[in-house]
């Protein structure tokens, strides 16, 4: 199915609402029946009946068709965040006495359900090099149910071979996980590798306008039907029709925002590739990266999230170089408008906080949607303020 087809027409039965291009906001918690026939036959099929919406919604079912659809499964679920779409995936594999594998440097909060939340029903885990087939093939043992993969990962941006892994998954019969969100449903999609389960954090790319939070995983039927009537019903981190309907709208430019922030990157890649006070970039479709390679072969882009070392001989010059530059808003997340700066030094030395598996000196960039020629300057500004 053509993406174009997808984000534009897939799910959208227009004659049942006017012929109205964008879809109604279906804003009711509730769905009345004419008869005891009618909602006896509802019930039988709770999954694909509108009752009530911590189940089916129609606003909502348009977006999740759309997903389905761009990352090629049969079916997909919305979250309320994509922490919340993380954990049922995780958790509907996961039960007392199972084991996970999962790749180094995830997103904090998936460490955080793997070693702090997870742990306490009696489910282990065992964190391996992402990069290495054969360490994660010795970690899965007789009781490992899942193989969770984070590809690139959103700070050091460390690949898997996605062919491989869902191979390996696949010989060990146990269910491969992947969280994409750094890729978006357009630069990589995972499934076409054999991988089973594709997760979202919507609030980056999907929705890119900053004023969304969602998750999504896109599985088979048969991994979506079993998450549904559990984790999804169960927990009811659903999202509102209202939105579902903010999500479809973001989802219109994907791909006109993708192209665009890929190219962005470049132009601002390739300027701090060139200055004297950059030591490196990691980017996966810098020339160095050392997976240039495997990116190539399973990414039709990079999109706008980088690092860099910077040269600096002192912390006080990281926190020199952040103070002054200019146009980069100082903030976690990524994926909208707006290019962002994270400095990793900002989370050294947090009494409670632990520490950063990374360099002091590795500060994050996200290049948004503004011209790379107004965002060097506030880069240069930056590095001036450095001597
Ligand atoms: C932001 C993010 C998440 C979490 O998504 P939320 O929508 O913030 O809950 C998960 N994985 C990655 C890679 C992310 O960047």
């Amino acid at each position: 199915m053509h993406k174009d087809y997808i984000i534009n027409h897939l799910g959208e039965n227009r004659e049942q609402y006017f012929n109205a291009v964008s879809p109604p906001i279906i804003q009711s918690s509730n769905f009345k029946f004419d008869d005891i026939e009618s909602f006896r036959k509802a019930i039988s099929d709770e999954q694909h009946e509108h009752i009530y919406t911590r189940g089916n919604n129609p606003t909502v079912a348009i977006l999740r068709q759309k997903l389905a659809a761009l990352e090629e499964t049969e079916d997909a679920l919305v979250f309320s965040s994509g922490s919340a779409a993380i954990a049922a995936a995780i958790m509907s594999h996961a039960k007392n006495g199972d084991h996970i594998v999962c790749v180094n440097n995830p997103y904090s909060w998936t460490i955080n359900l793997l070693k702090n939340y997870l742990a306490q029903y009696g489910v282990t885990h065992t964190f391996v090099d992402g990069k290495d087939l054969q360490e994660i093939e010795k970690a899965i043992q007789d009781n490992t149910t899942i193989l969770y993969l984070e590809s690139p990962n959103t700070a050091t941006f460390e690949l898997q071979d996605l062919e491989a892994c869902a191979a390996l998954a696949q010989k060990k019969g146990i269910v491969s996980m992947i969280d994409n969100s750094y890729s978006s449903p357009l630069f990589q999609n995972p499934a076409t590798f054999g991988i089973d389960v594709v997760i979202h954090s919507v609030t980056k790319y999907i929705n890119g306008h900053s004023d969304v939070v969602m998750g999504a995983v896109c599985a088979s039927k048969k991994i979506i039907s079993k998450i549904f009537i559990n984790e999804y019903m169960t927990v009811g981190a659903i999202v509102s029709p209202h939105d579902a309907a903010l999500v479809l709208r973001g989802l219109r430019t994907l791909k006109a925002r993708m192209r665009y922030i890929h190219d962005n990157a470049q132009e601002v890649i390739h300027f701090l590739d060139h200055h004297p006070l950059v030591e490196k970039i990691i980017y996966p479709f810098h020339k160095d990266f050392p997976q240039l390679e495997l990116a190539h072969k399973q990414m039709a882009g990079a999109g706008g999230l980088f690092s860099i070392l910077l040269k600096a001989e002192k912390k006080e010059q990281v926190y020199q170089f952040v103070k002054h530059v200019q146009h980069f808003l100082f903030a976690v997340s990524w994926g909208g408008h707006e290019s962002l700066i994270l400095p990793f030094i900002s989370v050294f030395d947090i009494p409670g906080h632990p520490e950063p598996n990374v360099p002091w000196n590795l500060i994050r960039f996200y290049v948004g949607m503004e011209d790379p020629d107004f965002l060097i300057e506030g880069l240069e500004a930056g590095f001036q303020a450095m001597n």
